[in-house]
């Protein structure tokens, strides 16, 4: 158990000196106030994740280790250097790669992973729907202009805050069988259900 604890803070310093780590605007985990399954381990190893969580949290970040691969568990929102060196909503072309579906982009690893992960859904027999992925900083201004900011009770993170501009998220279409295969199968491909009370929205978070 205590290599497991010493596993888990090895790899949150191996995090904090890798890159900056982003908060999420609204709370880190929503699995309280929307339909996550909740893990039903109450092992203590259980005890001893939560306490090393917890042993973690410094100011207003808290980082969480992705020990676990289940719905609802997943690593901090780690924006890589090299999308970082561009800022928020200015990464360029080169940088970015089609999701396969429509016109929609995602920096370079997340988009592999999402073409992956929309092959297998449809070979399953799921659809998965995009409404919006990379979104330019000019793009989320207009965004909050339309949907007020989350902070004021909208729907738009403050322009040059939203994961949608280091195309890290994916806001999708999905009906109750791709919403249930989504919850049970994206955090294999590093996609989780990373903002309460927005079932759409999927940040690239990948263990
Ligand atoms: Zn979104």
């Amino acid at each position: 158990m205590l290599d497991g604890i010493r596993a888990i803070q090895a790899r949150v310093a191996q995090l904090q000196s890798m890159s900056q780590t982003i908060a999420p605007a609204r709370p880190v985990r929503p699995a309280t106030t929307s339909s996550f399954t909740t893990p039903t381990a109450t092992s203590s190893f259980a005890a001893a994740l939560s306490q090393a969580q917890s042993a973690t949290t410094t100011g207003t970040t808290t980082l969480r280790p992705a020990v676990k691969q289940s719905p609802g568990a997943y690593g901090a929102m780690v924006v890589p250097p090299e999308l970082q060196q561009y800022g928020n909503g200015k990464i360029p072309e080169s940088a970015l790669q089609s999701i396969g579906v429509g016109e929609f982009r995602l920096s370079s690893n997340a988009a592999a992973s999402f073409r992956q992960m929309h092959a297998d859904a449809q070979a399953a027999g799921i659809t998965i729907g995009v409404n919006d992925a990379y979104r330019t900083y000019e793009e989320q201004v207009d965004l909050a202009a339309r949907k007020g900011l989350y902070s004021q009770g909208g729907l738009a993170a403050t322009p040059g805050k939203s994961n949608h501009g280091w195309g890290l998220a994916v806001d999708l279409d999905l009906d109750s069988r791709a919403q249930a295969w989504m919850r049970e199968n994206a955090h294999k491909y590093g996609f989780v259900e990373d903002v309460a009370r927005e079932p759409w929205h999927w940040g690239y978070r990948p263990a």
